[in-house]
C-alpha cells in the first residue's frame, strides 16, 4: 500500500471511530455542540498529519482494556473530544450537559466552571430513560494549540512496568496496525506516545476483581463518598482517633498533610470541588497568598478562583476577551510568565476584575484541567471502595504499595500504631521512603480505628478474612 493511500486510510479510520462513539452517546443526528466540536478537532488533527499517535494510543488502550487493565492519560490530551471518543481519555471535555442514556436527548449548559458530572440524575422528558450529567468544559486549544496544529504528545499511564509497556508499543509497531509508512522506529513513536507505570491503576484493577465493582461505573456524586474528603464521620471514627480531620489516608494524591489541610479548609462538597482542589494543589503559586487569601477573605469561592490553565482562557472569553488573546494570556500565565503590562492595561480597560489579574501575576505554574479531572475521578473511586469495601481497600493498599513497615507492631492494635505514628511525625522533613512509611502507618491506624485488624502468617499474600474483619499478612510481611 502506498504511503498516501495508507495515510488516507488512517484518516478515514480515525474519523469513523470518533463519529461512531459520538453517535452511540448522542444519537445518529448529533447536536450542533457535539458535531461542531468534533469537526473542528478532526479537521485540525487530520490537516496537520497528526492522526497516527491518536490511533496508536487507541489501539494500546483497546488492547490493555481487553486484558482487564485500566489506562488513563496524563497531561492535557483529555482536552480533546477525539481522545474521549477513542477511549484514550475518560474526561468528556464538552460543556456541561444532560444526556439521556436511552433516546440520546441532550440538554446543554454553558456555565464557565460547573461540571455536568455533578448534576443529579433526572428523568428524560421524551422517554422513560435516565438523564445523566456529563461534560467538563475544556477547550480543545489546551491540547491542540490555537491553530489546532500542535503535534500531539500523548502520555498514557498503565498498570505495567515501563519495560512491559514498551513491549506493547513495539508489538503495535511490528503489527503495522496503526503506523504510517515512513514513521515506524520506536524513538520517533515514543516522541508522540509514551507509556508510564502507575500503581494506582493496579489498585483499581485489583479492587475491581475483589469486589466485582467496575471502577468506571462508580458515581462521582455519592454524598457519603464525597464526605470523606471533608470529614471522618462516614467512617464512624473521630478526627482524634485518626489524627486528621479528613478521611483521605490511602487515597492517591490526597494523603500528604498539606493537601489534607487544604481539604479541611475548603470542605469540598462535589466532584467539581475536587477538580478545583486537584488543580490548585498541583499548581505552583496558586494557593498560598493567592486562592487561599481570596477564599479566606470571602472575595471568591472555591469554584471561582483560578485552579487550572483552562480556567484562565474560559474566564477571559466569558468576559469578552478574544479567543486568541485569552489563549496567549493563559499560556503565559501557565508557565509563570504573568501578563505583560500592555495586556494588563488592555484588560483593565475592558473591566476584567483586578483580583483575577492579580491572581494571574502570582501564578508560577498551572495544571491542565483534564489531568486534574483524572486525579479527581481516581480519588472518588478509591474513596468509594474505602467506604463500602474496607477490607478489600486495605488489603489492596498493602499488596500494591508493599510498604517497609513493622507488621508485628501493627498486631498490637490501634494504641501501638498510634505510638509509632507519633514517633514518625516528629521526624523533620521526611524523605520519600519515610513519607511512604508514614502513609502506611496512617492507613493502618484508620483500619484499626474502623475495628479491623491484622493477623499473622498468610502464605498467599494479603488475605481477607471477612468473618473476623481482618487481613492476614504474609509470613515475611
Ligand atoms: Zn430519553
Amino acid at each position: 500500500m502506498s504511503d498516501t493511500i495508507k495515510l488516507e486510510a488512517e484518516d478515514s479510520q480515525f474519523r469513523s471511530l470518533c463519529y461512531s462513539t459520538a453517535r452511540r452517546i448522542y444519537g445518529e443526528s448529533l447536536p450542533d455542540t457535539v458535531s461542531n466540536r468534533l469537526e473542528l478537532e478532526l479537521q485540525g488533527i487530520i490537516r496537520n498529519g497528526n492522526v497516527t499517535p491518536y490511533l496508536m494510543a487507541h489501539q494500546v488502550v483497546k488492547q490493555m482494556n481487553s486484558e482487564g487493565h485500566m489506562v488513563t492519560p496524563r497531561g492535557s490530551v483529555g482536552a480533546t473530544f477525539a481522545a474521549y471518543c477513542l477511549g484514550i481519555s475518560e474526561v468528556n471535555p464538552l460543556p456541561p450537559h444532560y444526556r439521556c442514556t436511552l433516546c440520546k436527548h441532550s440538554e446543554w449548559f454553558n456555565e464557565v466552571i460547573s461540571y455536568g458530572v455533578d448534576l443529579p440524575k433526572k428523568g428524560c422528558p421524551h422517554c422513560k430513560g435516565t438523564m445523566v450529567g456529563d461534560g467538563h468544559h475544556i477547550p480543545c486549544e489546551m491540547f491542540l494549540g490555537l491553530s489546532y496544529d500542535r503535534p500531539p504528545n500523548i502520555d498514557l499511564k498503565v498498570p505495567l512496568s515501563q519495560t512491559q509497556a514498551h513491549k506493547i508499543l513495539e508489538e503495535q509497531i511490528e503489527s503495522g496496525q496503526t503506523l504510517s509508512a515512513g514513521n515506524r522506529d520506536l524513538e520517533t513513536v515514543l516522541f508522540n506516545l509514551d507509556l508510564f507505570e502507575d500503581t494506582t491503576l493496579n489498585s483499581l484493577g485489583l479492587l475491581s476483581e475483589l469486589t466485582g465493582i467496575d471502577p468506571t461505573t462508580i458515581p462521582m456524586n455519592d454524598a457519603a463518598v464525597l464526605s470523606l474528603f471533608r470529614s471522618t464521620l462516614s467512617l464512624n471514627v473521630s478526627p482524634q482517633q485518626l489524627r486528621t480531620d479528613v478521611a483521605t489516608y490511602g487515597i492517591p494524591e490526597l494523603q500528604p498533610v498539606c493537601v489534607r489541610t487544604m481539604l479541611k479548609e475548603l470542605q469540598p462538597n462535589t466532584y467539581s470541588d475536587l477538580v478545583q482542589i486537584s488543580g490548585i494543589s498541583h499548581g505552583s503559586g496558586t494557593w498560598e497568598d493567592n486562592a487561599h487569601e481570596l477564599i479566606k477573605t470571602g472575595q471568591q469561592r472555591l469554584q471561582s478562583v483560578i485552579a487550572c490553565k483552562d480556567d484562565v482562557m474560559l474566564k477571559l472569553i466569558s468576559w469578552g476577551v478574544s479567543r486568541e488573546r485569552a489563549y496567549h494570556i493563559s499560556d503565559k500565565v501557565r508557565k509563570g510568565h504573568g501578563i505583560t503590562e500592555e495586556w494588563v492595561k488592555e484588560l483593565k480597560e475592558n473591566d476584567i476584575p483586578l483580583w483575577f489579574i492579580d491572581s494571574c501575576q502570582k501564578i508560577k505554574y498551572l495544571f491542565p484541567k483534564a489531568h486534574a479531572a483524572a486525579y479527581a475521578m481516581s480519588a472518588v473511586r478509591h474513596a468509594f471502595y474505602k467506604l463500602y469495601y474496607p477490607l478489600e481497600f486495605y488489603a489492596v493498599y498493602y499488596s500494591v504499595n508493599a510498604p517497609d513497615m513493622d507488621f508485628e507492631l501493627c498486631l498490637g492494635g490501634i494504641e501501638a500504631v498510634d505510638r509509632k505514628l507519633q514517633q514518625l511525625e516528629k521526624l523533620a522533613s521526611p524523605q520519600d521512603d519515610k513519607a511512604q512509611m508514614l502513609f502506611a502507618y496512617q492507613v493502618a491506624l484508620e483500619m484499626c480505628a474502623r475495628s479491623m485488624r491484622f493477623r499473622q502468617d498468610s502464605i498467599e499474600g494479603y488475605v481477607i478474612e471477612s468473618n473476623n474483619r481482618s487481613i492476614r499478612i504474609p509470613v515475611n510481611g
